[in-house]
């Protein structure tokens, strides 16, 4: 029986994923205290956006509403 001796000893420690990305907003690097933006300004343009988008309520809707009531035959 050949046994080889080899340790459990994990190869290479383990990689810790750094925050290097891109910016949504400018496509810059990402900076780790405001990951994932570049900047604060970057930061609070997303979270405009997505206020923004959160609060477009499509009010609209009643006014192109045909009632089916009222098509009678
Ligand atoms: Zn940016």
């Amino acid at each position: 029986m050949t046994k080889k001796a080899g340790s459990g000893l994990p190869s290479g420690e383990q990689a810790k994923p750094e925050a290097t990305g891109h910016c949504p907003q400018c496509d810059k690097e990402t900076v780790h205290r405001y990951r994932p933006f570049c900047s604060k300004r970057c930061a609070d343009l997303d979270l405009h956006n997505w206020l923004q988008g959160n609060y477009a309520i499509p009010t609209e809707e009643e006014d192109s509403q045909v009632p089916e009531d009222a098509v009678r035959h």
